[in-house]
């Protein structure tokens, strides 16, 4: 194998690489899933499927709200941060088992560290839980750290889909959002990569992703490769929210 090309065919120069973990990378968004089924049964409802995928990719309040609402409970702020607190020990717990690859999303990560390109972790998971799931992923890269930073849902100003938290993680790799591609499976992740400027490709797992403006969709990421990448990039509409 040779070594990749560092510019696209645009000429736009892939400077980093910006992956969401759960759905994206890992299949960890389940284990969500199965802890707000089950929070929902503690609370002596059941919550739908609708409402289930409603909560995809978005923040524990925001979860938690839409839980609330399909069950018809109403919970205090104390009684909101127990159970809060009771979904991510629940969703730690099971994180604690075995990690799954999405399709394709490890030999990808590997192509991308092996080619220099830098990488950061950009999760809405807050960061007790992403270390679990991180000590995972590192044991598949043992020669090479996979992310030159890690961004997590607690060291953020405000969640996905707001660009706070991809905005930090260019900030930490020193890279323009120009030339930042964006890894997400879900509708609150794509649009934070869109509105921090990255170019965008979505591989759906729990919801559909609506076309966007830098947008490229995808299936899986088997067979995705950094030539891929850099047509992404360059496919991307000229805009930056920073500019
Ligand atoms: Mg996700």
């Amino acid at each position: 194998m040779g070594i990749p090309e560092t510019s696209g065919p645009s000429g736009e120069r892939l400077q980093a690489v910006l992956c969401d973990m759960d759905g994206t990378l890992v299949e960890t968004e389940q284990y969500w899933g199965e802890a707000m089924f089950a929070l929902a049964r503690e609370l002596g409802g059941e919550m739908s499927e609708a409402a289930r995928e409603q909560t995809v990719g978005t923040s524990m309040r925001t979860a938690l709200d839409v839980l609330y609402a399909d069950i018809g409970v109403r919970r205090s702020e104390e009684q909101f941060l127990a159970d809060a607190r009771w979904v991510e020990d629940r969703t730690a717990e099971l994180l604690a088992g075995e990690i799954h690859w999405r399709p394709g999303a490890r030999e990808l990560l590997s192509e991308v560290r092996h080619a220099a390109v830098p990488t950061a972790l950009v999760t809405t998971t807050p960061r007790r839980l992403a270390d679990i799931v991180l000590g995972a992923i590192g044991r598949a890269f043992p020669d090479v750290p996979p992310f030159d930073a890690t961004v997590c849902g607690d060291e953020v100003p405000a969640r996905k889909p707001d660009p706070a938290p991809y905005l930090q993680a260019m900030d930490e790799l020193g890279v323009e959002a120009s030339g930042c591609v964006v890894l997400e499976d879900s509708v609150a992740g794509s649009t934070a990569g869109l509105a921090a400027g990255a170019a965008v490709l979505g591989v759906p797992s729990l919801q559909p992703l609506p076309p966007a403006p830098g947008l490229v969709l995808r299936d899986t990421l088997v067979g995705v490769d950094l030539a891929e990448l850099h047509a992404v990039l360059a496919a991307r509409p000229a805009v930056d929210a920073r500019a």
